[in-house]
Parts: structure tokens; sequence; C-alpha cells
């Protein structure tokens, strides 16, 4: 009887997920092996919900956002109970090895349901906020990138119009990855993210002295972690002369057809995680490190903090002159 691997897509859904599913699902039928994929993330794994995907199924989503397996967060999961009614799933359906395409919260779930279970998981890592240990990049986050400059660039036209100043909060609840690769990529004139937060004063002193400049227009690219932006556009809007404007890109950054880019690093990505699978090796992440495609250890991905280099804030100051 041939081998089963599944796959699981869970946390926050991200562009470049069904091109991973699709690729997973091809590359491991090239090996001889079934493939089944688990419905809504790890409640599928609760209630037992799959479908089987073989190459033909997955045809014609490699240009899809969202994932076709559809996600949650699935507090019950976590519950007690949860991972082992997880286990007894994988045994039920003979499970030999399991992909989780999701972010470091996946890959927890992942960790603990191998403990209980003994199947070997891979990790591949997919979230557009890029915060993942262990890879340079995470598959979504170039889209999600791309759609907010396209946006941020719509915006500036009527900053520039209207002299304006617009706060534009991104994505982000934790880290600033998105915001400071967006705010470089769109020449925002500050960056706010929550590794390096700014006093309302400080960022009123750089648009206060752009104006002096004769730049009376602006763009401010805020994560949405650093707080409450309503409140620092009203503070602005009280304090100085400058008419402030605040747009939140919410939920647009998260769908969406996926880039080249995310559909290439979904396709190497899935095409490593079933390679190590068929070779015996288990409980890794994969990830893109200085160019080459690389595993890490999925329990080091899972709890390290991904640093986030700061000097980029420099550099983007240094633009916005
Ligand atoms: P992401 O994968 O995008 O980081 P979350 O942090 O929401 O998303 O994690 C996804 C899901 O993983 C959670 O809803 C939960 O079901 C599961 N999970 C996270 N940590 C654990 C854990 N320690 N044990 C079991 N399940 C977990």
């Amino acid at each position: 009887m041939s081998k089963t691997i599944g796959i699981v897509t869970s946390g926050g859904d991200a562009p470049g997920m069904n091109a991973a599913i699709r690729a997973v699902t091809r590359v491991a039928h090239s090996n001889g092996l079934q493939v089944i994929g688990f419905e809504r993330g790890w409640d599928g794994l609760l209630t037992n919900s799959y479908r089987k995907l073989t190459p033909r199924s997955v045809g014609g989503i490699i240009q899809l956002g969202g994932t076709i397996l559809h996600t949650l967060r699935c507090p019950a999961f976590e519950e007690p109970g949860g991972v082992e009614t997880g286990a007894e799933t994988l045994h039920a359906n003979n499970v030999d090895g399991l992909v989780v395409i999701g972010g470091d919260g996946s890959f927890r779930g992942a960790l603990e349901l191998s403990k209980q279970s003994g199947v070997p998981m891979m990790g591949i890592p997919a979230t557009i906020d890029n915060d993942v240990f262990g890879t340079d990049e995470t598959i979504g986050f170039d889209t999600a990138v791309n759609t907010a400059v396209g946006a941020i660039d719509k915006i500036r036209d009527t900053a520039i119009s209207h002299e304006r100043i617009f706060i534009v909060e991104v994505m982000g609840r934790k880290r600033g990855f998105l915001a400071l690769e967006v705010g470089i990529c769109v020449g925002a004139e500050v960056i706010l993210i929550p590794e390096k937060p700014l006093d309302t004063c400080d960022v009123i002193k750089i648009m206060e002295e752009n104006s002096k400049k004769g730049k009376r227009a602006g763009i401010i690219v805020a994560a949405e972690g650093i707080g409450d932006t309503s409140k620092l556009a009203w503070e602005m809007q009280r304090q100085t002369e400058s008419e402030i404007r605040l747009s939140i890109l919410g939920y647009a950054q998260r769908g969406g057809s996926p880039t080249a880019r995310s559909r290439l690093l979904a396709s190497l990505f899935a095409e490593k995680a079933v390679e190590l699978l068929c070779e015996g090796r288990g409980n890794l992440a994969i990830g893109l490190q200085n160019g080459v495609i690389k595993s890490t250890e999925l329990e080091k991905a899972a709890k390290t903090t991904k640093p986030l280099d700061l000097r980029l804030l420099k550099v983007a100051e240094m633009l916005a002159i």
C-alpha cells in the first residue's frame, strides 16, 4: 500500500497557499505517495474532515489567493484533548507525514501533534507578516507588499494634490516586517513599527521639518501593532496646521492573486518539504536562507523570534529627505 501524506493550511490565510497545496500534491504523487487535504485548519483533524487531493484536483489553483482547504484559528486544538484527537485522526487515516502550511502558531500546533502522534511534520511558512524564524521570506509576503504599495501609490496622488498627510495603517499586529518594506517602497516620510515606536511629538517634528522644506504632503506608514492610529491622526490634527487623513488598508492586503514571487517560493518550499519527508526526515521547517532553500528544526522555527533589520529604518529615513 502506498504511503499517505496529509496537508493542512492553518492560521491566517496568505496568497500562495494554494500554489503550495498544488506543488505538495504533485511532487508527492510523482514520488508514489497519496495525498489528503484536511479542511479548515486544525479543525479538520478534530472532525476528521478531509478530501483526497490528486494532481488533477489541484489544477487551476496556482493563481488563486486564499486556500481551497479553508483555514481558521482553532482554539479547541490547544485545549485538553485537542491534539490527542488530532493524533487519532492521523492514525485512523494512516497518515505517514503531515505538511503544515501556516505561520509560527501553526508550527507550534504541529510540534505538539508530532509529540502526541509520532507522525513527522514539515512546516511551510506562509503568512503575509513574514515573521517566521528560519526563512528570509514567507509565502504571501511579497504579494501583500505589492498590494499595499499599489494602494498607497494611489493614496499619494491625493496626498500630493491636496497637500495632506496620510497615515496609512498596514497589517502587522506584532511585527513590522510588512510596514518596513512597504514604507521603503512607497517612499514613506515616516515608518512606525512595534519594534521601534516613535512618540507623536517626534512624528509631528519630522512632518513639520518636511513642511519647512516645502514638502507639505506626506505618507506615514504605520503597522497596526503600534496602537491606535486614529488617536495618532486626531493628535496630529489637533497639534498641527496640516490636514491629516487616516486610511486603514485592512483585509485587502491578505487576499488576491499571488505574485510570481509568492508562487515560486510556494512551489520550491513544497518540493523541498516532500523531498525531505521522502528521505524519512521530519519536524523541520522549510525556508529561504540567503537565496537557498534550506530547513530549520521545526521547534526552533516555532519558538524563536525572527530578528528585524532595524538598519532599514535608517535607510528609509535617508531616502525620505
Ligand atoms: P499562524 O499559524 O498564522 O501563526 P495562529 O497563531 O493563529 O496562526 O496559530 C494557528 C493555530 O495553531 C491556532 O489557532 C491553534 O489552533 C494552533 N496552535 C498554536 N499553538 C498551539 C499549541 N501550543 N498547541 C496546539 N495548537 C496550537
